[in-house]
């Protein structure tokens, strides 16, 4: 017997879902072509040895399998090491910097929780080819732009930079293979908290001095100028994470010029984000009304594309997760009121005015407006405006032989109750067309 039954991870969207996402999916787009971001798609699945080798820790979390043709392929667990592999493939046939857009699912074997799951859909924007700190800038303002046209209230994006925690772990006294440790370590920060991450470090065989160092670095918190100046300070002797506080420094101007409001971001040193291949701003944006993870993550990545291209090719990017952006938007109740497809309802007054009806709804429809109609010609009107309003039309249109009689149309806002005729020709622009 076969189940009946979605894989857990892995969720059905029904309509009322699909049109949210759909929303955000068109609020985003446009938000991308607005800074000339162009389309990009690619396979949801690649060679395994493609995706092997880029992702530290998480690759374990890849889905592999064979196909019948005994090839290793793998399932995309995001959309950035596919993205290196377009560049390394086509790279003549690019003009550089690319801006690129491209949205769809990535896969990770996860256990799944709130807002984790193993199949869930990303947006992505990268600039290619550019280590200007203005393109890290105008990712960051892209993301602001976007999330302020979602209604989304009190978000922030925390940034860093991959060579600061570097730096915090060598001033403490640490060598560059114990650093990795303490990415991983501070990484846990909002999930295990100070005291955790703590433990951590002595498990990862960090001495307790060197660990309260590094805790107490990576809690420096404020506004970005006085946090910049307290790492200045406090990172002098590392030329590496003083250069990393440079670029901060020059993103910011960046992020101010182009307008993004003060209160949208922070410099926070304990940021680390989990995947291996950035290395240099990393940033992520939370909500308080979503503690659970963040609605968006990217960074810089200046030696990803390399790996498979043989040349340096600077990146910088982000990937919202359209989940996450949808159960907050769901549970906050943004978005737009009425979601649906149609905005207007013909219905069938008879079975002799159907073809009449048809008619109208043809011209409804070739002047631009969505229209369904009712499909019984025995259902009473009672029965269609029902339909109609479970449906979330905000018009039901009524034709019986009075109104073709007089050339009018009635107009039934099922928002409000409120019904009136209307001349024929008026119809549209009664619909607001
Ligand atoms: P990452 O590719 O890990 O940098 O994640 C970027 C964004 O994708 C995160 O901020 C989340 O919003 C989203 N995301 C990552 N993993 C998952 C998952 N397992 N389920 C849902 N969303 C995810």
């Amino acid at each position: 017997m076969s189940r009946v039954q979605n894989i857990k991870g892995m969720r059905d969207h029904l309509p009322q879902a699909m049109l949210l996402r759909q929303h955000i999916l068109t609020v985003i787009t446009r938000v991308a072509e607005r800074y000339g971001f162009e389309p990009l798609q690619t396979p949801v699945v690649e060679y395994a040895e493609v995706l092997e080798g880029k992702l530290g820790d998480e690759e374990k979390l890849i889905y592999r399998f064979e196909d019948h043709g005994g090839r290793r392929l793998a399932l995309r667990y995001d959309q950035t090491v596919p993205l290196a592999r377009v560049v390394a493939q086509y790279g003549g046939t690019l003009a550089l910097p690319w801006r690129r857009y491209a949205y769809g699912p990535s896969y990770r074997g996860e256990r799944p929780a709130r807002g984790r799951y193993r199949e869930f859909y990303q947006f992505d924007v990268d600039i290619i080819g550019s280590g200007s700190p203005l393109a890290d800038a105008e990712i960051v303002a892209l993301l602001t732009d976007a999330l302020t046209e979602l209604g989304f209230p009190g978000f922030t994006t925390l940034l860093n930079h991959r060579q600061v925690i570097g730096g915090i772990a060598r001033v403490s006294g640490l060598d560059e293979e114990a650093a990795g440790g303490v990415y991983r370590a501070i990484d846990k920060f909002d999930k295990l908290g100070a005291d955790g991450v703590r433990e951590e470090l002595l498990r990862a065989g960090v001495q307790a001095a060197a660990a309260d160092h590094i805790l107490a670095l990576v809690q420096i918190e404020g506004e970005p100028e006085a946090v910049l100046a307290a790492l200045t300070e406090q990172l002098a002797g590392d030329a590496r994470a003083s250069a990393a506080l440079e670029n901060l420094r020059a993103i910011i101007a960046g992020l101010a010029a182009m307008g993004v409001p003060a209160e949208r971001y922070r410099v926070a040193p304990r940021l680390a984000r989990g995947l291996a291949y950035y290395t240099g701003m990393v940033f992520e944006t939370n909500t308080p009304h979503w503690p659970e993870g963040s609605l968006l993550g990217g960074g810089r990545y200046d030696e990803l594309i390399g790996q498979f291209a043989g040349r340096p090719v600077p990146t910088v990017g982000l990937a919202f997760g359209i989940d996450r952006l949808h159960d907050v938007m769901e549970e906050l109740g943004l978005g737009p009121r009425a979601l649906a497809t149609a905005t207007a309802y013909v219905t069938i007054f008879n079975a002799e005015l159907t073809g009449a009806s048809l008619a109208l709804a043809r011209e409804l429809r070739a002047g631009g407006v969505n229209t369904l109609i009712g499909l019984d010609s025995h259902a009473g009107l009672g029965k269609q405006f029902r339909e109609a309003d479970r449906k979330g039309v905000r018009y039901a249109l009524v034709l019986g032989p009075d109104e073709l009689a007089r050339n009018e149309v009635v107009l039934k806002d099922l928002r409000t109750g409120e019904q009136r005729s209307v001349p024929r020709d008026e119809v549209l622009a009664a619909l607001g067309v």
